[in-house]
């Protein structure tokens, strides 16, 4: 089964899905935990490029071709290695931050976009969606508490708004796959709505 954890940052995705590791780890339910981009060596050097403040001339789609570059990477070297074991693959974004963050924020066209993620990842989707909503303007006063800036650094709250509407209009094109959840709600309260859902899944 495959879990992808979706929304804008600071809206609390890593914080979710390590409390939902942690808890099937405690029920023996095998998993694998992973992040895009990122997630393997080649994608971890991908990240670092694609987060590179001194990259501001990075063309879109140069851009947008290095996050489906290590998402190729991470579906043949994680996420279906994981899958064919009979694991929970966990991963911190997938394919639907590429359509919301290129396509919905940067306007950039969704068949090009479509086209190279078909090509790297060979048309695998989650099972389950869980899109943390939040208000960019508090998710981004969460994110930028805690990490170093990074290139996104300059862009506007609109663009971050286009982000979290692409994100809804995504979940609203393919309801059953999409568990959408206000982030702003307590951490334990989203934990346990998310296990119920995962649990729904499992057949239990
Ligand atoms: O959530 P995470 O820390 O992995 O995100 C890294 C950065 O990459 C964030 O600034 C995020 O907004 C950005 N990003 C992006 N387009 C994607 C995925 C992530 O701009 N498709
Ligand atoms: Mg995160």
């Amino acid at each position: 089964i495959f879990i992808v954890f979706e929304g804008v940052d600071g809206s609390g995705k890593t914080t979710q899905l390590n409390l939902l590791n942690k808890y099937l780890s405690e029920q023996n339910i095998p998993t694998v935990m992973t992040r895009e981009p990122g997630g393997t060596p080649v994608g971890e050097k991908i990240r670092e490029l694609l987060l590179d403040r001194r990259f501001a001339e990075m063309q879109e789609r140069a851009e947008a071709l290095l996050y489906a570059a290590a998402r190729a990477q991470l579906v043949a070297q994680v996420i279906r290695p994981g899958l064919a074991a009979g694991k929970v693959v966990l991963c911190d974004r997938y394919l639907d931050s590429s359509l919301a963050y290129q396509g919905y924020g940067r306007g950039m066209d969704t068949a090009f976009l479509a086209g190279i993620n078909e090509l790297a990842t060979g048309g695998l989707r989650p099972d389950l969606t869980v899109l943390l909503d939040i208000p960019p303007r508090e998710g981004l006063q969460r994110s930028r508490q805690d990490r170093p800036a990074d290139r996104l650094e300059s862009e506007s709250l609109a663009f971050y708004q286009r982000v979290r509407s692409g994100y809804l209009a995504l979940a609203r094109q393919n309801p059953a796959a999409y568990l959408v959840l206000d982030a702003r709600q307590p951490v334990q309260q989203l934990h346990t709505a998310i296990c119920q859902a995962v649990g729904g899944l499992l057949g239990g």
